[in-house]
């Protein structure tokens, strides 16, 4: 048997320090509370956060020290979450990458009963990330399968190649010793459990699988169970009178230092249906033995592993290439792990107690190596992670040690029973985000021509048209040969009879000579013909291969620019976080700016009216004054036009008087001359009494309004709502009379005020009304 090729699954050498990474992806999927009833600890509040709310009972407990916790991930996948949604957020691109030689790993986390195995493996009808992931991943390789037994698993985790005829052999060996139908994929044969796992029209496919390649697909099944781990797929025979527990399986490192399950079954499996019917028997064995032995099946790891081997074909494009270096194994880890509950929840006992011990312990394991790893990545410590502590982490040391894409979905069962529990899953979840891995790189291409696979199949349809349309048989060759023998001269008798017959032999010779002649003139041009054949071929091979490293170019470019833009990506996403931060504290911002803004608004408000209503007063006041003022000049006027009045007719009166007493003195006086003239001089006439003149009045005014006392007063409110002014200071209008009483005199004698006097010394009172003007009264 030759033995061509070989691939194993990848693992690069020390890789440089500036190799890129990426964070663990981890989705959160919450579940539908079983019951409406049911109290809900669990809310989605955006598409990448959740928040926990502890339960009521929970609260009074604690004494009210509880908060709201929130968990951002990768992206949150409510109660409403189809299986198709989740699929192509968490599982495509992994196949996508297993397509492009890179490795995966997923995996479920949560307690139980929170959908782990709903999310992996689904239910009929609304099948789970598993099926969906060999669904797509046989779509989008269909046709391009290498026929069975051409890849074969070597027992160290490595894939061999090997030539047509082996695998042929190999092939006809399988199928005398089966006797089931050769095609297993036949949609008559699938497990009624599996048929209608995946809606038709929900198929997925990869556009970008290289056509020039051969593909076959291994898938493996495993249990880890009290840390050890079980073949699922192991046809072992099965003995009903003692059945024999079933034998643990041993981890091993292969060559390139990637662990595996050392005699660990791989099938190969040529269609979607195929590899769900052989998952389909490892659960059920799995299902068997977790009966017969008393296992409690949510306490073990499972792991289906889907690798695909590949190789390009040759530079026919007929067969695969025989050239070990040119096949990449790539393998998918779906992991559907054991719930994440502490043992005291499951009330486990004795034995069971240790099995659960277990289970936590390798839960708890990989908690370790997280936090190691994140510790390392982020302080730059050196410390040992411990991947050898539990079988899980062991199997999956090289996706963190070494590179590959891994993507965990966290189950989240609402329900406020397991509020403590999720709390813990939250925490772990969030802790594995912050771990990064080596982003796989991409695989140099090999350097054949791509299109060689439909170029070969181009030529063989042509091909076999024509030659359906000769209407010949598919070999060809005898008919050209008779056609080229038919052309020759044709050969004489040439059966000896006579030993002296020397005619037939020289015409023989003649024939065959003539025949020699033409078949080296036919040689010749054959030879031109090649030649020039060859000359053409190589003409077209030398522009060919510029083409080829033009086009190699340009896919380098490509590549590059393919790693730019992932960059760009993660920075774009980098960024979009940050904004989103910045846009929430932005907002709280403006909300703060708009109370305060409204508090402003309120005081300027209140200021405004302030304003208004003293500018109201101030105005007021000032229409006040003027009114005074009006008021002061009025009755000033008044009060000089009347003292003027009385002025003049107080003089008069007195000159009257003085008149009336100079004429009596003059009579008098007449009177005495009349008897002393009697007996002197002649008597002389009467004098008429001087008049005061009128100057001297003037001068007596004028002295008077000289300084004028100015008015001033008490402005009260009336009790009918106006106001009123008292003047408390009034010029006092006064005039020396000889027969009137002196003021000392009065205000001595403490008598009653004389009629004149009392009008004169008073304070006028104004009356301000709103609607009348001002009056004068007189007070009580
Ligand atoms: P686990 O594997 O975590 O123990 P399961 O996947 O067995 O949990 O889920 C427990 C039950 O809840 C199952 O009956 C399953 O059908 C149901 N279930 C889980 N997740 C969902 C979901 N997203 N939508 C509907 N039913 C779900
Ligand atoms: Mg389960």
């Amino acid at each position: 048997m030759q033995r061509a090729g070989k691939g194993r699954t990848p693992r690069r050498p020390k890789k440089p320090s500036n190799i890129e990474k990426d964070p663990v992806g981890v989705y959160c999927r919450i579940r539908p509370l079983g019951g409406e009833d049911e109290e809900c600890c669990v809310e989605m509040i955006s598409s990448s956060t959740i928040q926990l709310h502890a339960p009521d009972g929970l609260k009074a407990n604690r004494n009210g020290e509880y908060k709201e916790t929130q968990y951002c991930f990768k992206k949150v996948f409510g109660i409403k979450t189809t299986q198709i949604e989740l699929f192509e957020d968490v599982a495509k691109t992994l196949i996508e990458d297993l397509i492009h030689c890179k490795n995966g790993l997923l995996f479920t986390y949560g307690v139980t009963g929170s959908g782990k195995t709903y999310t992996m493996t689904g239910s009929p009808g609304e099948g789970g990330l598993l099926p969906r992931s060999l669904d797509m991943l046989f779509n989008s390789i269909g046709p391009f399968q290498a026929k069975r037994f051409v890849f074969k698993p070597d027992e160290k985790n490595g894939i061999e190649v090997q030539n047509q005829l082996d695998a042929l052999l190999e092939r006809q060996k399988r199928d005398s010793q089966q006797s089931v139908p050769k095609t297993p994929s036949s949609r008559q044969r699938v497990d009624p459990e599996f048929a209608d796992m995946i809606n038709p029209d929900q198929a997925c496919k990869f556009e970008g699988v290289d056509e020039d390649c051969c593909y076959s697909v291994f898938v493996s099944y495993i249990e880890i169970y009290n840390n050890y781990i079980y073949d699922l797929l192991e046809d072992a025979p099965f003995d009903p009178i003692r059945p024999k527990p079933p034998q643990s399986k041993i981890l091993r490192e292969d060559q390139n230092h990637n662990m595996y399950v050392a005699g660990c079954t791989e099938v190969e499996v040529k269609s979607t249906e195929e590899a769900f019917d052989v998952f389909w028997k490892g659960q059920k064995k799995r299902r068997i033995a977790n009966t017969e032995l008393n296992r409690e099946s949510s306490r073990s790891h499972s792991v289906f592993t889907v690798k695909l081997a590949q190789a390009p074909l040759d530079a026919d494009g007929d067969h695969i290439l025989q050239d070990k270096s040119q096949v990449n194994v790539s393998q998918l880890c779906l992991v559907d792990l054991a719930g994440s509950e502490r043992t005291n929840r499951t009330r486990a006992e004795g034995s069971r107690l240790r099995e659960a011990g277990n289970i936590n312990q390798s839960l708890m394991t990989l908690r370790t190596c997280m936090e190691v790893l994140r510790e390392n990545q982020m302080c730059g410590t050196n410390r040992m992670v411990p991947y050898r502590d539990s079988k899980v982490t062991h199997l999956f040391k090289n996706y963190f040690d070494g590179e590959g894409k891994v993507r965990m979905v966290v189950c989240v069962n609402p329900k406020a029973e397991d509020y403590e529990e999720t709390l813990l899953v939250m925490r772990f979840a969030e802790m594995t985000q912050e771990v990064e891995v080596a982003r796989p790189v991409d695989r140099p291409i090999c350097g054949l021509t791509p299109g060689r696979r439909q170029r070969n199949q181009a030529f063989k349809d042509e091909l076999s048209r024509r030659l359906e349309e000769r209407g010949g048989p598919v070999n060809g060759d005898p008919v050209q040969l008779n056609q080229l023998i038919e052309s020759l001269p044709p050969l004489p008798p040439c059966e000896l009879s006579d030993p002296s017959d020397d005619q037939t032999l020289p015409r023989l010779m003649e024939v065959l000579e003539r025949r020699y002649r033409i078949r080296q003139k036919m040689t010749e041009q054959f030879n031109q013909t090649a030649n020039n054949m060859k000359f053409a071929l190589q003409q077209f091979e030398s522009q060919f291969s510029s083409k080829e490293n033009v086009l190699h170019d340009q896919r380098s470019k490509l590549g590059e620019k393919d790693k730019v833009i992932a960059n760009q990506r993660t920075e774009i996403e980098r960024l979009e976080k940050k904004s989103k931060t910045l846009e929430y504290k932005i907002d709280i911002l403006q909300k703060t700016t708009e109370m305060y803004e409204q508090d402003k608004r309120s005081l300027q408000q209140e200021l405004e009216s302030r304003e208004q209503r003293l500018q109201k007063e101030l105005a007021e006041r000032r229409r006040m004054e003027q009114r005074m003022q009006g008021v002061v000049t009025d009755t000033k006027l008044k009060w000089e036009r009347e003292c003027e009045r009385r002025v003049n007719a107080k003089q008069l009166e007195l000159q009257n008087k003085l008149w009336v007493k100079d004429e009596k003195l003059k009579q008098l006086k007449a009177i005495v001359t009349e008897n002393g003239g009697a007996s002197g001089g002649p008597a002389e006439p009467p004098r008429k009494p001087e008049r005061p003149s009128r100057e001297r009045d003037r001068n007596v005014a004028q002295k008077r309004s000289a300084s004028p006392t100015p008015l001033s007063g008490n402005v009260f409110k009336t009790r009918g709502g106006g106001q009123a002014v008292e003047f408390t200071d009034i010029e006092t209008l006064k005039q020396e009379d000889p027969t009137a009483p002196s003021r000392k005199r009065r205000s001595g004698s403490g008598e009653g005020p004389a009629q004149t006097d009392d009008i004169e010394n008073r304070p006028p009172v104004a009356n301000i009304s709103s609607s009348h003007g001002y009056q004068k009264r007189r007070r009580p």
